[in-house]
């Protein structure tokens, strides 16, 4: 079972990376806003979040209560970009919606770790919209035998996970 949830977000994640640019243009997604918070205060997720209604599962980072509410932070690796990435911003719109719908209560916004800097993210109905999408493709997609590949990096495939089974491979 967790292999098979790995899978999925793995799937996930590739996915989202692939489309993230078209969707992008499309919802005009959120950027990041530099912000502080006291890591002291984020909590550990012990289990992965699940919706059976969407089928959708997944595990922030942390989680964090601020007045309230229930914040999901994405830790990155290195530096942050002047913008979240696309990818990272539809993960964590994921982890948004996993949260609410897991303990009832909204949050307004994610927050993604990158070094040395914290952006949150707005969770808009734009963005929930945007998401939802994201996730009504990706059940589309999924019965396809062939789905062309997005972008010309050749950066992208060498550190992609697929590589060595994907026919389109740049690398
Ligand atoms: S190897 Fe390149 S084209 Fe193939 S899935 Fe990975 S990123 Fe996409």
């Amino acid at each position: 079972m967790t292999l098979v949830i790995g899978l999925f977000l793995l799937f996930l994640a590739v996915v989202f990376f692939w489309q993230s640019n078209r969707q992008r243009t499309q919802a005009g997604l959120p950027g990041g806003r530099v912000i502080y918070t006291d890591t002291r205060a984020w909590g550990l997720v012990e289990k992965p979040l699940y919706d059976h209604e969407l089928g959708l599962t997944g595990k922030p980072d942390y989680l964090v209560e601020q007045n309230g509410l229930i914040i999901p932070i994405e830790v990155k690796s290195g530096r942050a970009p002047d913008a979240p990435y696309d990818s990272h911003i539809f993960q964590l719109a994921a982890y948004c919606l996993l949260v609410e719908k897991t303990y009832g209560k909204r949050p307004p916004y994610g927050i993604i770790h990158y070094t040395g800097r914290d952006l949150a993210v707005d969770y808009t109905d734009k963005m929930e919209s945007a998401l939802l999408d994201q996730l009504a493709d990706i059940r589309r997609d999924e019965y396809r035998t062939q789905v062309e590949r997005s972008h010309e990096d050749a950066a992208r495939c060498r550190g992609c996970g697929f590589r060595n089974v994907c026919d389109q491979s740049l690398a």
